[in-house]
């Protein structure tokens, strides 16, 4: 028997599961949504030893969701930025550029924020909403037709709806199935992650190393602990991951710099090979993409999630206004706005993340000395350095309704 919905939502991650939650709350009861997510009922993700920069427009879309109330104590406010660009055994790496990382009103312009605290803490309220989740299975075949759009899933269950929208990570079946193309690249680098305990305070303040293999940053979190983001070449990176706990611990050290005392890695480190992902278009009839399905770039600058939100909060407004309306979810027109708003900035974004990976990750004596003028530069404008804090807020630009701190 098939089971129909007004809107499904194929992933039940950061994005997808954000968006069921805003829509939910926006929405109350007037259309009917389901999520599917291949995890079993009563799954809690597991411990991660990332930890999330979430901007203040995330953030503020967190808030609206009742996620942000649940994750509080466990975020760090950044106070402060500090980027560095040096050889790895450099004598001392000189501070190119710092800034206090807060808005006007002194608002954070981010926190970071444990993964398996996110993670959770979506997950809990996902399961507790007022929507149908069915847990256990992944969306395997998509078609859509006149009247609606069906999903087939692995476990033979059949669904339609109005309108389908895949958050289902870089590699998406239902974007395949829709057609829709990607282009990108892999860096040939992974992201290692893990936390480390240090016997100085961090007072806030988060460390950019640009060294020559990739960025290396060190991310404060509650009490004298920080997450390590760091990019190596992928040979090496496997190096470092089959290492011991005292051979890890050696490589973190190394490049830490001795400011934040001794350290201590207190969790297992994992990693994740990086690469660039657009698709070509973030909509079909009958369904958007979503989060890293839409584009997954490089995090060189923590904004990836961040990217996923803002996609969350421009298709829940667009859905919510038109239901208002009496528009259906799978509106064409909606969609269109909705390509319009997202895929530009996405574009730039990925655009810019791309280049700045290429600029920084490398030993180029030519580039060096362009990009610390660059930054130099920065550093001296006050005025550079406002707008610096407010894009990485993700409050500039067409900012949409939720990630303002207005409901819908
Ligand atoms: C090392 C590293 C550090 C990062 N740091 C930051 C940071 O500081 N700040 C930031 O903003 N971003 C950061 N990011 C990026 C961030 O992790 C991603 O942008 C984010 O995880 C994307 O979320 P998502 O919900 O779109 O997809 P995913 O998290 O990939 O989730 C996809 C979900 O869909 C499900 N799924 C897949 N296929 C199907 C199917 N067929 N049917 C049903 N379900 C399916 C999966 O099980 C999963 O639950 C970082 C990334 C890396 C690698």
């Amino acid at each position: 028997m098939t089971q129909r919905f007004d809107i499904l939502i194929s992933g039940a991650s950061y994005t997808g599961a954000a968006l069921a939650l805003a829509l939910t709350e926006a929405l109350d009861g007037s259309l009917s949504i389901a999520v599917i997510d291949k995890a079993p009922a009563g799954f809690r993700p597991p411990e991660s030893p990332r930890a999330f920069a979430i901007a203040a427009a995330s953030r503020h879309l967190l808030e609206y969701i009742g996620v942000w109330s649940a994750v509080v104590s466990e975020a760090q406010p950044v106070s402060e930025i500090e980027i560095t660009d040096s050889d790895l055994d450099a004598a001392v790496r000189p501070v190119l550029l710092t800034y206090e990382n807060a808005l006007d009103d002194n608002e954070p312009a981010s926190h970071i924020v444990p993964d398996s605290a996110i993670a959770g803490a979506l997950r809990g309220k996902l399961e507790a909403a007022n929507l149908t989740f069915i847990t256990g299975t992944q969306a395997h075949d998509f078609d859509t037709g006149p009247n609606s759009a069906s999903v087939t899933c692995s476990s033979g269950l059949q669904l339609e709806a109005d309108l389908v929208i895949a958050a289902e990570g870089r590699i998406s079946r239902i974007r395949d199935q829709a057609g829709i193309k990607t282009i990108g690249w892999d860096y040939g680098q992974s992201g290692i992650c893990t936390l480390v305990a240090h016997s100085k305070p961090h007072h806030g303040r988060a460390v950019q190393h640009f060294l020559p293999a990739g960025p290396f940053a060190i991310l404060p979190l509650p009490g004298n602990r920080s997450c390590i983001t760091w990019s190596e070449k992928t040979n090496e990176a496997q190096r470092i991951m089959a290492l011991d706990e005292a051979g890890f611990l050696r490589e973190v050290a190394t490049r830490f710099t001795g400011r934040l005392g001794e350290i201590t890695v207190i969790a297992n480190p994992a990693s994740w090979p990086l690469n660039l992902r657009l698709a070509r278009t973030y909509i079909a009839p009958r369904l958007a993409l979503v989060g890293d399905t839409a584009r997954g770039v490089h995090p060189i600058a923590g904004q990836g999630l961040n990217l996923g939100m803002r996609d969350v909060a421009a298709l829940a407004e667009i859905i919510v206004e038109n239901a208002r309306i009496g528009l259906p979810p799978s509106d064409p027109e909606g969609l269109v706005r909705y390509e319009r708003w997202r895929r530009f900035d996405s574009a730039v974004s990925s655009a810019a993340f791309d280049g700045l990976n290429r600029l920084f990750s490398n030993d180029n004596p030519v580039l060096r000395s362009i990009r610390d003028a660059g930054l130099g530069l920065i550093d001296r404008l006050p005025g550079a350095k406002s707008l610096l804090v407010k894009e990485a807020a993700g409050l500039s630009g067409d900012v949409p309704r939720l990630l303002r701190g207005e409901a819908l």
